[in-house]
Order: C-alpha cells, then structure tokens, then sequence
C-alpha cells in the first residue's frame, strides 16, 4: 500500500464512521483511531455483496440528497437489487478513468466509438459514452440489438472502435462476414467488457473483425466498467491505483496471498463520495502481475480473470477454477474446449475426473497423457482425465455446470 493511499483511507475511516449511515454501523465497536498502518487496516471486516443488498434502496448513500445526481444499479437476478448513488463528482471521475482506458488502448479524439452495450439503470452504456466524451472522441450511442441496423451506421459513419460485450462481439463480426461486408467496415480497435472469455474466441472475433482486442475491467458497484484496462502488450489489465485499492486474498479463509497467487479481488475506493466501499469483495478470481510492463505504464497489472468464487472448488487441499481447466484444454493440441469435471470421494480419497472432447480418436492415450501431465505441473493436482469424441458432452450455456462434485 502506497503511503497516500493509506492516508487516504485512513480519513475515509474517520469521515464515515464519525455520520450516521452505513460505516457507523458497520463499524460498530472497532477503533478506527487505532488503525495506524496497514497492517491494521488488513484487519478490518469485509464489505459483502448481501450487505449493500441489505442496504436496498439507499442505505449507502454517505452524502445529502442534494449531493447525489444519478443512481445506477446492479442486475438483480437474484433477488433485490443493489443501489449505487453517484454525486457529480463520482460521475465525472468515472468518465476521467473510463478516458484513461481508452488512451491506454491508443483511441483518440479522432475516433468514432460504437457503443453496444445497454444504456439504463446498468452502468455500462453511459460509462463508455462519457468517457468518450471527455476524450472528444464521437459517440455513436447504439446499445444493444438490431444487427442490421448495428451494421449499416457501423459502415455508414465509419466506426472505429467497437465496445460490445464478447459475446456480441462475435454475433457481430459472425454477421458482418455471413454478409461479405467486411471490406466495408473501418474498425480497427475492439474494447470488449470483461466477462472471462476464452483465447479461441479472442483470437475468432480479432481475426474476423480485423481489429485488436482489449479488456476492460469494473463492476457497478465501483463504478462500472472502467477501474482496469489492458493494453498494446496483452498482459493482463492496468488498474487506476489512484482511484481505487486492490488486495487478492484466499476467498476461503479471507487471508491476503502473496503477488501472483490467484485469489478473491477485494476493492476499496479511494475518490468515491455517493457510495464508498472498504474492503468489497468482488468474488471476481484474478492475481497480481508482477513487474513493469512493457508499454510503460506506472499503473500496476491484475490478471484477466480467471472466474468467479462460486464457480471453485477444492479437490485434496487445491482449488481449482474452470479457468485454469480451459487454459490447460487450450494448449493442448488435439484437445477441444468442451469439457466436464466429476468429483468424487472413493477409499477416503477425493479423485477428480476431466472428461474432454477429442478430435483425434487414435491419439487418445497420448492426449490423456499430456493434459494429466500438464495438470501435475501446472495445478499440483493428478487427476483422471478421459478423452471422449467430439460432440459426446453436453453443451451448456453456464460454465458453472461443467463440474460436479458428487463428494457431499
Ligand atoms: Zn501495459
């Protein structure tokens, strides 16, 4: 922790623990005077996602009501929604770091962003919109849907850079070349939300669209999109540490992991007015990069996400993530994405079980071979893998289904 972060959160301590809202009470009982280092702060209870919840609708809110200006809010598939308050302030330095992500990309004021995603009590169309704004780029503010008509201004007003989700990314760029219009488009940069998404589909979308592609990082909650970003070099995302504090811990036991172990992300605004959080954690999986990154950026680096905490499970004292399962099957040859993972406890043993697709039958003992090999070195973890033919496994739409643990 940088010494002006930690000044920096040391105040917001006192400011919101010293009002009435949702500091004071969360913190009931803690001295916040006695939190004098980091080390202290390390300390501090977490903020959960149940919480600010709980909060619904305005419970966050830590300034008057004449200070706040737009609200936005999380999805809320399940159950109530979370409400964030933004004051004028949380706004503009939203737009202020959304602009540094796409200078970290090389956009500029020359061009022409086409906005795909939804506009709304979402946070992430108007995040995108503004930032491009402040860069004096010109918006084309499309949201979602409609793919001819997506296609026509995309041709008509020559759009330059393209932020879309990535699977709308490639719904696009899929019609775009059904349609042989590809030589009539003019995009060159992609800027694609950061849900996890494979290198085989980074690589069907770049190639088919002709652009580059680049990641970008946030959640509602902070923001929204906008708080990391990757950028020319691919190797992981830029996070705007003057914005925000990240710690990685373990998300079993809350503890921090050194730099370069995957773990929990937990964020602590730095800037924030409407809706400060400490020590909020994310259930996003990603790692700490360590060193300098070639573009010479001082921002530090996370990782492209690996997942999310529901989506793990540990298998003799290891966690494993579906990422790390896909990153493996990816380089692999003759081993295809689909996969399915069974867990089982047998002879007071967990043993877990990796059924891929393989398009090379004949190979098959070679393949197993190399993947079981591949997991030792990579995860620490020996398991059972089964090559079965292409097409053999379900399809499922959620990650989360293609393991099974029959331990419990
Ligand atoms: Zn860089």
């Amino acid at each position: 922790m940088k010494q002006g972060q930690f000044e920096t959160i040391k105040e917001m301590l006192v400011r919101y623990t010293a009002q009435d809202g949702f500091y004071r009470k969360k913190f009931e009982g803690i001295d916040i005077y006695a939190v004098q280092s980091p080390a202290d702060f390390e300390k501090l209870p977490f903020t959960y996602k149940e919480e600010l919840r709980d909060a619904y609708p305005l419970g966050l809110q830590a300034v008057p009501d004449s200070e706040i200006v737009r609200i936005h809010s999380s999805s809320g598939t399940t159950g109530t929604p979370i409400i964030i308050p933004y004051t004028k302030k949380d706004v503009d330095n939203w737009a202020e770091i959304f602009k540094r992500c796409y200078e970290t990309a090389g956009i500029n004021n020359l061009d022409r962003v086409h906005i795909t995603p939804g506009y709304g009590l979402w946070t992430a169309g108007i995040g995108f919109q503004t930032g491009a704004e402040l860069l004096g780029a010109m918006v084309i503010p499309m949201g979602p849907g409609n793919t001819d008509k997506q296609i026509q201004m995309m041709i008509d007003l020559k759009s330059t850079v393209l932020c879309a989700t990535s699977s709308y990314a490639l719904l696009l760029a899929e019609e775009i070349t059904k349609r042989g219009k590809k030589d009539k488009i003019h995009l060159k940069k992609g800027v694609i939300g950061s849900e996890r998404w494979g290198e085989k589909m980074r690589r069907r979308i770049a190639n088919e669209l002709g652009v580059k592609l680049y990641d970008i990082y946030g959640l509602t909650e902070i923001y929204g999109p906008g708080i990391a970003m990757s950028c020319d070099y691919e190797c992981g995302m830029h996070y705007w540490d003057d914005y925000v504090y990240f710690e990685i811990i373990n998300p079993k036991t809350g503890e921090i992991l050194p730099e370069g172990e995957i773990g929990e992300l937990v964020i602590t605004t730095l800037k924030k007015e409407g809706a400060p959080l400490i020590r909020y954690r994310t259930r996003d999986l990603t790692r700490f990069l360590p060193g300098d990154c070639p573009c010479g950026l001082d921002y530090p680096r996370i990782d492209t996400l690996t997942g999310r905490t529901d989506d793990m499970v540990k298998v003799k004292g290891v966690n494993i993530y579906p990422g790390q399962i896909e990153d493996i099957l990816q380089e692999i040859d003759g081993a295809s994405s689909e996969y399915q993972v069974m867990i089982d406890h047998l002879n007071g043993k967990d043993i877990m079980t990796l059924f891929f697709e393989s398009e090379h039958e004949s190979d098959k003992g070679k393949i197993e071979k190399n993947v079981k090999s591949y997991f030792k070195t990579r995860v620490g973890l020996t398991i059972v893998p089964k090559a079965v033919a292409i097409g053999e496994l379900p399809r499922s739409e959620k990650k989360s289904t293609r393991i099974f643990d029959n331990r419990y």
